[in-house]
């Protein structure tokens, strides 16, 4: 079956009731975008920029950045590229930035709040993505964004060195939806966006005070809370007002009941390991999304909880 699956994993995948959804791949570096491709992916869903800055005594220059950006898009063919700008902070630190030492780093200076903060390390990386070609096949994604106001400011920046470079185009700009101040206020989010990405794994730690790293509370952790799935709910109907497309990067996308759920509650796409891409797309062609919207609904009403859940989910995936 699995090679049956790979056959077909570079299609695109359609559910049962012909609802297309996209299904992308997570990459920390060019080599895995290769792998993305081979796989079957249908563009990356999330490239995670801060690999290239860690494991270095300075941070990469333009030209480095450049190069390996360019990678990037240059594996995928014909397919996007989101490219997520520099999240660092909370569990992933930089040596050279010096960053105060704080009592609590996931409710810090991390993401897009240390970018505005470090303004010459975003225009370098900012620069860099700029310089790549195609640029209509370049999106760039922005982390931790807790309200509009912090993605305007990039677009902004954007605007600015664009206009020093003399480009015509300009890529496409998104938000990660994973503060839950960005889930319940997404409407105002997408006004300003092109695309938004629910990254799964800290919307689920910041809406459930459960730390992500922490094990004693792994098993709690569920993005299948009927909290998290309301926010995932509202951020899919704040952004549907705007036309503006929803993805999951966290690793929720990829996992074995829930991309169900997420699909039910409607985004367009979901990025996975690559390794998962052919499962994930096998799983969608057999799956009526209005029928299991119908029993999602259903089952939330009941107020089940989250282990529930997941069995129902597993149920009615075997049953299809
Ligand atoms: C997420 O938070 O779900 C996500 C995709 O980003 P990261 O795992 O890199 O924090
Ligand atoms: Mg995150």
């Amino acid at each position: 079956r699995a090679m049956a699956e790979r056959e077909v994993a570079h299609e695109a995948a359609r559910t049962q009731d012909d609802v297309l959804i996209e299904v992308c791949a997570n990459v920390a570096d060019p080599e895995d975008a290769r792998l993305a491709h081979e796989a079957g992916a249908d563009g990356i869903g999330l490239m995670r920029s801060e690999f290239l800055f860690m494991a270095r005594q300075q941070a990469p220059d333009q030209e480095t950045q450049r190069e390996i950006y360019q990678q990037a898009l240059d594996s995928m063919g014909a397919h996007s590229v989101i490219i997520r700008t520099l999240d660092i902070g909370a569990d992933k630190q930089l040596d050279y930035l010096s960053l105060p030492r704080v009592p609590n780093p996931a409710l810090g200076t991390r993401g897009v709040r240390l970018m505005a903060r470090h303004q010459a390390l975003l225009d370098v990386q900012l620069r860099a993505l700029l310089s790549v070609r195609p640029l209509d096949r370049l999106r760039i994604m922005v982390p931790m964004v807790t309200e509009a106001a912090e993605l305007v400011a990039v677009r902004e920046r954007i605007e600015v060195l664009a206009g020093e470079m003399n480009l015509e185009g300009r890529p496409e700009l998104g938000a990660m939806i994973e503060v839950p101040a960005a889930a319940l206020c997404a409407d105002r989010i997408a006004r300003v966006a092109d695309f938004l990405s629910i990254g799964t794994n800290d919307l689920t730690q910041y809406t459930l005070a459960m730390d992500r790293e922490d094990p004693d509370l792994a098993g709690r952790a569920d993005v299948l809370h009927p909290a998290v799935l309301r926010l995932i709910d509202l951020t899919v109907k704040g952004a549907s007002g705007h036309r503006c497309p929803v993805g999951v990067c966290g690793a929720a996308a990829g996992d074995p009941q829930a991309w169900a759920a997420l699909v039910a509650l409607g985004v367009d796409e979901l990025s996975v390991e690559p390794a998962r891409v052919a499962a994930v797309k096998a799983g969608i062609r057999q799956l009526d999304r209005a029928a299991l919207a119908r029993r999602l609904r259903e089952w939330l009403d009941e107020a089940i909880d989250s282990a529930t859940l997941r069995q129902r989910l597993e149920q009615w995936l075997n049953d299809q």
